[in-house]
């Protein structure tokens, strides 16, 4: 707005309408914060998806060059494993995460089998997480090897493109990793593209050209859209992104509720979820005070174990995994100690609730009474369909999925290990502040 123009327009407020110089600044301050509110709501965004090729395999390959060039299967390599991971050559034979080994096994005989060696692929992470943090003042690191950057405004100082490629062949040249991105003006279709071009390499989409990109693609490239919301769709007669760019986003709703609102927008390019900056300190915890400061162990311990079932039921809701447990206690005189350790990735009660009591031994040296015992899960990541990286089998898998299905029907206390209910069900949901849970209902050991 020219000076010239809001001086004139004063004039005329103040002859027309008496208002005051004051009162006439605070009106133009005003106007010009909503215009600029208004022009950093609609800006157009960018955001780069960068996700490591074949992550497990890679690493593998860096600590042993022999498994290059080889069907790789990364898993635990009893009958009863589940596949965490596997190489392009082994993807050739049909194999895919999330199979059970023996089957795959069975596609390729010829395929290694490496057991996962989380420390290395905990490292390499953290290496990669490192680069990009230097670089990029807004990123989520959405799993283990897998990030969204925001590049909104940067376009006309650097070039987004440009200043993506460059930092994609830096994590390359630095860790020896290869990735794949795509840059677009959301997050689906940047993920989309990163899952088109791979490997080792990148695809930018221009604004404007996100439908026609998207159109010839299956619907199951839609992030969103798992195994049953495709059956679904190919009962509807729906194959294609095109399909379902000229359905009405009604059918979808009547069909699939708010999430066939939300396919039909991904469908048609939109998107408008942030970039969540990444905290390495993102953590859950739980903690509890006692009524009466004590010195019981086993009473201790039970409350422990049903605090980590929770906070673990948690993170299996939003998909987590952890990879550092921390535990805290407070002695009467408030002397407050902590222990922590770093674990592979998981979100299995089986294999933190020892290494949580394992943890409380050697914090609880004192035997002084005890007033406050917490525990503490960080380092979190997407974990996609995992509950342990390495070492899943798929009863295991449909033993947390049937207990947790349970929990979310009747509450988190629905289904406790003996161990863990000894004690008055804890009614709190640390993370919201709200009493949640149901009575006790049934016990498994
Ligand atoms: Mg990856």
């Amino acid at each position: 707005m020219k000076i010239d123009y809001i001086i004139a327009i004063q004039f005329v407020c103040i002859a027309t309408k008496g208002i005051t110089k004051i009162e006439f600044k605070n009106f133009i301050a005003q106007s010009l914060f909503k215009q600029i509110t208004a022009m950093i709501l609609s800006s157009d965004k960018t955001i780069t998806h960068l996700d490591l090729d074949c992550f497990f395999v890679a690493v593998s390959r860096l600590m042993n060059p022999t498994l290059n060039g080889k069907p790789v299967l990364i898993g635990g390599s009893s009958d009863r494993g589940v596949v965490a991971a596997c190489s392009y050559e082994a993807r050739k034979y049909g194999i895919h995460s999330a199979m059970p080994m023996k089957l795959a096994k069975r596609l390729c005989p010829e395929a290694l089998i490496v057991h996962g060696d989380y420390e290395m692929y905990a490292k390499k992470s953290d290496e990669v997480t490192q680069i990009i943090s230097e670089k990029v003042p807004v990123y989520e690191k959405s799993s283990i090897d897998e990030f969204y950057l925001d590049l909104t405004g940067m376009d006309r100082f650097f070039g987004c493109y440009k200043w993506s490629t460059e930092l994609w062949k830096t994590v390359k040249k630095e860790t020896g990793l290869p990735s794949s991105f795509g840059i677009s003006a959301n997050k689906t279709v940047s993920k989309i593209a990163t899952d088109f071009v791979k490997p080792d390499s990148n695809k930018k989409i221009d604004r404007g050209t996100e439908k026609e990109f998207l159109a010839p693609m299956s619907v199951s490239k839609i992030p969103m859209v798992g195994e049953k919301t495709y059956q679904v769709l190919r009962q509807m007669g729906v194959e294609k992104i095109l399909t379902l760019q000229q359905m009405p986003v009604e059918l979808m709703k009547d069909v699939l509720g708010e999430n066939g609102k939300t396919i039909w927008q991904k469908a048609n390019g939109i998107d408008d979820t942030p970039v969540i900056p990444y905290n390495e300190r993102k953590s859950i915890s739980s903690e509890e005070t006692f009524d009466q400061d004590t010195i019981d162990i086993v009473k201790m311990k039970s409350i422990l174990i049903r605090m980590t079932e929770q906070l673990l039921f948690q993170l299996r809701d939003e998909n987590k995994l952890t990879s550092c447990i921390t535990i805290k206690i407070r002695y009467s005189n408030f002397d407050t100690h902590t222990m922590q350790s770093r674990i592979p990735y998981t979100s299995c009660d089986h294999h933190l609730i020892p290494r949580v009591k394992e943890l409380f031994d050697k914090l609880y040296e004192r035997r002084m009474l005890i007033r406050l015992i917490g525990v503490r899960f960080s380092h979190l990541v997407g974990g996609g369909y995992q509950i342990n990286l390495f070492e899943d089998s798929m009863e295991q898998i449909h033993l947390y999925q049937a207990m947790d299905k349970m929990k979310k029907r009747y509450g988190d206390t629905a289904v406790l290990r003996a161990a863990g209910s000894d004690f008055t069900p804890r009614m709190f949901n640390p993370f919201n502040g709200l009493t949640k849970g149901q009575p006790l209902q049934k016990k498994i050991q």
